[in-house]
């Protein structure tokens, strides 16, 4: 094999065979994944203390480098990938997508211009326009990735506030007006909206969360009265924010409803439909998309339910133009010859340089196709509608929520904990998860609803198989039966 230049990158022998190792220990990896715990048996602090503190002053062999990659970086890293991984919400890094993201590091290329990479850009948006047609969106509704929802929500809510007569706080700041913006939100919606008003000089105070019903939903009469009342109390409402499948329970606001109040009140809508976006390719869940096709922006997170590595979001907006007119500034050295003719990606939002992010959604779509899409997606929903009704017919165990999608909210309640205080059953529920989690069987995550603790079990990926979720059954009446047995 040829030597290291002192000048110059691995040689591209070395590239061939550690290319291929690492394939073939992908491969391996995948195919013995079930051998794995669904969580690293690992501290804070342990991964980090096998490693040295300070870099290697001479060049390290890649065969070296490989080997502790398997032997310490590996056992601390929680598997995703694992099929009994159903904690937050369910992923896939699948074939098509895990090949489509080393071809893009390796083209490694900056599409900030059309320019820049023609290839990129236009792949963009082709595969963003594939990608509103699957989800069934309207014609005019333009689309564009960013890494993650939170980002692409963040850039929504900017245009929105372009929108706002007189504002000009892309010129001015917000100090300048005095104006105090509102955006409604439910007690249920993602933490990432909050974030996007922090740092869009709109404040947590310009936020105001709008009580949910039974089923965990925005409550659209709530939502008007508070607009009316922010209206006489000097406040500026400018926007609104409604989930399909919000993050704890998956439920669906009542989205129609919403975006008439937002026209008759002149808001932007912006749609959160991070997860349950991708349930809009099967035609028996239509009436999850309901009411979207009014929105000004809707978010989607091809990154959790469309088997694409992280990071893949994906924002899709009315009004291109305003997306524009919000970030656009060309410096002298970012202009082409093209910029008449062209769409340059760098127009459209905080970050300049962007990587060719839409080879590994052009891979998926194409290797699984439309109707691929569908039966994998569909097969996890009935999967989680079986897995509720074992709940349902368990006596120590009550649902929590409804079941739009694939995630399941639930919690024990053992027959010698009954008319025992919430601490006691929320305890009891902790250490369940705990016992699962710690057999390394399965992975659930909580969340809490009206004050309760509550178990959390997503299903999405797509290798998980009905032994999978029979395991991660076994293991919850196991644990059940342990603790009962311990109180
Ligand atoms: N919106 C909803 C409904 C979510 O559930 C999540 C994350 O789970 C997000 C937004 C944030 O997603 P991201 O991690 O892509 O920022």
């Amino acid at each position: 094999m040829k030597e290291k230049n002192e000048y110059g990158d691995m040689p591209i022998e070395e590239l061939r065979k550690y290319g291929n190792e690492s394939f073939d220990w992908l491969a391996e990896y995948f195919g013995n994944i079930d051998d794995y715990p669904v969580l690293p048996r690992v501290q804070p602090g342990d991964i980090a203390a096998r490693l040295p503190n300070d870099p290697p002053l001479e060049g390290e062999d890649m065969g070296a480098i490989l080997e502790d990659f398997r032997k310490i970086i590996v056992p601390g890293v929680t598997h995703w990938n694992h099929p009994a991984f159903m904690s937050y919400f369910s992923i896939t890094g699948s074939g098509p997508g895990i090949i489509g993201e080393t071809l893009c590091a390796g083209l490694n290329v900056n599409a900030m211009l059309w320019k820049t990479c023609p290839s990129s850009t236009e792949l963009e948006q082709v595969v963003m326009e594939w990608l509103r047609k699957l989800i069934g969106l309207p014609e005019d509704f333009w689309g564009l990735t960013y890494d993650t929802a939170s980002v692409s929500t963040m850039h929504a809510l900017a245009a929105a506030r372009e929108r706002v007569p007189g504002l000009d706080a892309r010129q001015k700041g917000l100090g300048a007006s005095g104006v105090k913006l509102r955006v409604y939100i439910s007690d249920q919606t993602h933490s990432s909206v909050e974030k996007s008003a922090i740092i869009l000089g709109i404040g947590l105070d310009g936020v105001r969360k709008i009580p949910t019903d039974s089923e965990f939903r925005m409550d659209a009469g709530l939502l008007e009265a508070a607009i009316k009342e922010d209206l006489s109390d000097g406040w500026k409402p400018f926007c609104v924010v409604a989930t399909v499948g919000t993050t704890s329970t998956t439920s669906v606001d009542p989205v129609d409803r919403i975006a008439d109040i937002c026209r008759a009140n002149s808001l932007w809508l912006h749609v959160d439909a991070a997860y349950g976006g991708m349930g809009f390719v099967l035609p028996e869940l239509e009436w999850t998309r309901k009411g979207c096709e009014k929105a000004d922006s809707l978010v989607t997170n091809p990154h959790k339910w469309l088997f694409t590595p992280q990071e893949f979001s994906a924002l899709f907006c009315r009004n291109q133009d305003l997306l524009k007119q919000s970030f656009s500034l060309i410096p002298e050295y970012l202009k082409t010859e093209q910029d008449q003719v062209a769409l340059n990606y760098m127009d459209y939002g905080i970050q300049l340089g962007r990587r060719m992010r839409a080879l590994k959604m052009w891979f998926i779509l194409r290797y699984f196709g439309v109707k691929g899409i569908q039966s994998r997606i569909r097969r996890v929903i009935q999967w989680a509608g079986e897995i509720a009704g074992r709940i349902d017919s368990h006596p120590e165990f009550e649902r929590i929520a409804p079941v739009p999608f694939s995630t399941i909210c639930f919690r024990a309640v053992p027959g010698n904990l009954r008319g025992a205080g919430i601490e006691d059953l929320d305890r009891f529920n902790q250490q369940l998860i705990k016992a699962v989690n710690d057999s390394g069987k399965g992975y659930l995550s909580h969340t809490k609803l009206n004050g309760k603790l509550v178990i959390r079990m997503a299903l999405g990926n797509i290798r998980t198989e009905e032994r999978h979720l029979d395991q991660v059954w076994e293991e919850l009446v196991r644990g059940m039966e342990r603790l009962k047995a311990e109180l």
